[in-house]
């Protein structure tokens, strides 16, 4: 299984699981089940650039948050 990275949408937490890639995690540390997939230095949940790598510093994407 690989080891993914997550970001809790309710607390902002990052996270890493191990996990199938369908899966969503809970959040570790307040139990939301409101987890998307993170990904480094990548937009993947829309905003500028339509879910392509941003560089990690649009601010307009969730996937960037952090
Ligand atoms: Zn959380």
């Amino acid at each position: 299984m690989p080891l993914l990275k997550y970001i809790c949408e309710d607390c902002k937490t990052v996270f890493e699981e191990l996990t199938t890639a369908d899966k969503k995690p809970p959040c570790p540390k307040c139990a939301s089940a409101n987890t998307l997939r993170h990904y480094q230095g990548k937009c993947y949940f829309g905003g500028k650039g339509g879910g392509s790598s941003c560089g990690g510093n649009c601010g307009g994407c969730k996937g960037c948050g952090s």
